[in-house]
């Protein structure tokens, strides 16, 4: 035969190997059919009733505070004291402390010498401007079963959940296994010092260790992907760093009517270009990000569960396409930069000598911030610009997903919501729970809410809102967690 042919035998023969064991994989892939969705435990009248209470806290506008400023304390007071007249079971049983604008309440468990756990939360919100919103955000009104307004999701949700459980609890009589200790920081969302604050009140009232620090992050989520079978609650494991770069330009300035081609805006707006079209961070699948779609392929649509479920012939050709295909999915596979600020001369009519851009990096799961901010210095000594660091932190550790934590918290969502897919996933944005980083092995972040696309699209934008049914499921989650959990 002629060798050309026996070659282009061979390749089609390999090419037809591949396709079965694709095939083959991508059928033994199809997830069973989920579970059935729970009844809610609550009629409408009752989950109205407590979405009403809810939007007693929505009521509170609470801004993310500022460190160092006393006078904007008050509204987090006005909160504080909202949930004490809401929850007069956890204000006769649970002790309170207050450290500045955080809140701190601590419920004792049967055994005090085991390990305590760690739930938390945030009374801060983002700003809401009320001209996008449709009702306003401070109101709480609800309207077709849904709640509406600033905090709903992102955070107070989770506060009122959790104290709305101790509070059922304690009617029933309840003593947790172990301690459980509450911690609301007053400025997750400014990146503020209220969270480090609890951690310096616990470690100085000799509290080094939780079995779980579980703070907000993944949710249960309607359509967590495009065309995905099922909803899927996702558990983060990790968050990524934080670093701000200022780059600068130096060079002659002079008068605008005869530029030269080469000026310091110039080298800054081709730096920026090349950074945006040749990425010069380390992109990968790293094994927490592969075990997530790994994880979720079962539910994807076919030519999605496809390529990932066969990520050891497609992880190149994702790892290339995926940044393109989604911002968010890019994120994922490594460090990103984005350019927020800009600066040139004060004047339309000069060239500045000195220009500068501020990049905002978030750093991991593939390289840590110092090798992220080195390979971003790699491209601005082309252009020679100079790169100060303004500000720098690397990326939360990874929790297992072989601890006991985790695998309790996957029991109570599988038990819960049994209609979903559960998933480990890695945020691409930051919590409150990277500091207890140093005393938890078992940092945990998940929201036991449900939430549509259009729902989890409202997070920090106008029209955040809860369904009430979500908002009950929730409270029967925390419910189900204190009620069960072991130390
Ligand atoms: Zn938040």
């Amino acid at each position: 035969m002629n060798p050309g042919l026996i070659v282009l035998f061979i390749i089609l023969a390999v090419i037809a190997v591949l396709v079965i064991v694709v095939l083959v994989r991508t059928a033994r892939t199809k997830a069973p059919a989920p579970g059935e969705r729970l009844a809610p435990s609550r009629t409408a009248a009752e989950q109205e009733a407590l979405a009403e209470n809810f939007a007693r806290l929505i009521r509170i506008p609470t801004p993310s505070h500022v460190d160092g400023r006393t006078d904007d304390l008050e509204s987090f007071q006005k909160l504080q004291k909202e949930v004490e007249d809401l929850f007069p079971k956890v204000k006769d049983t649970l002790e309170k402390v207050t450290v500045d604008g955080v809140l701190i309440y601590h419920w004792k468990g049967r055994h005090p010498e085991k390990a305590p756990i760690l739930l938390m939360g945030h009374q801060d919100v983002v700003p809401a401007d009320p001209k996008g919103w449709t009702y306003p955000p401070y109101g709480g009104e609800i309207h077709d079963g849904i709640l509406y307004g600033r905090g709903t999701m992102d955070d107070k949700c989770n506060i009122f959940c959790q104290l709305q459980a101790v509070e059922d609890l304690l009617k029933k009589g309840f003593v947790p296994d172990t301690d459980v200790w509450f911690a609301y920081s007053d400025n997750e969302e400014s990146s503020g010092g209220g969270a480090q604050k609890a951690v310096d009140w616990f470690r100085a009232h000799g509290i080094s260790h939780f079995a779980i620090a579980w703070d907000e992050g993944g949710a249960v989520v309607d359509k967590a992907m495009a065309g995905m079978d099922r909803p899927y609650a996702v558990v983060g494991l990790t968050e990524k760093g934080y670093v701000d770069l200022k780059i600068t330009a130096r060079g002659a300035g002079g008068h605008s009517s005869t530029p030269k081609k080469d000026t310091t805006v110039t080298r800054l707006a081709a730096f920026i270009t090349d950074v945006n079209t040749h990425c010069p961070f380390e992109r990968k699948f790293t094994p927490h990000v592969r075990a997530m779609f790994t994880n979720m392929a079962p539910s994807f649509p076919f030519g999605l569960r496809l390529l990932f479920s066969n990520l050891w012939l497609f992880e190149g050709l994702l790892t290339k396409l995926m940044p393109s295909i989604s911002s968010q999915a890019g994120a994922l596979l490594g460090t990103t930069c984005a350019f927020t600020m800009m600066k040139g001369s004060d004047a339309s009519n000069v060239i500045p000598s000195e220009a500068y851009v501020i990049a905002n990096l978030r750093p991991g799961f593939t390289q840590n911030a110092k090798d992220s901010v080195e390979a971003l210095r790699k491209v601005a000594d082309r252009y020679d610009l100079e790169l100060t660091v303004l500000k720098s932190r690397d990326a939360a550790p990874v929790t297992s997903t072989d601890g006991k934590a985790y695998k309790y918290l996957i029991s109570c969502i599988q038990r819960r919501f049994p209609d979903c897919g559960v998933s480990p996933y890695v945020m691409t944005g930051c919590t409150d729970n990277r500091h207890y980083a140093s005393m938890s092995d078992q940092c945990l972040r998940f929201y036991p809410v449900r939430l549509t696309d259009q729902q989890l699209s409202c997070m920090h934008a106008d029209n955040e809102c809860v369904s009430l049914d979500a908002l009950s499921d929730a409270v029967d989650f925390y419910e189900d967690f204190l009620e069960h959990y072991e130390g």
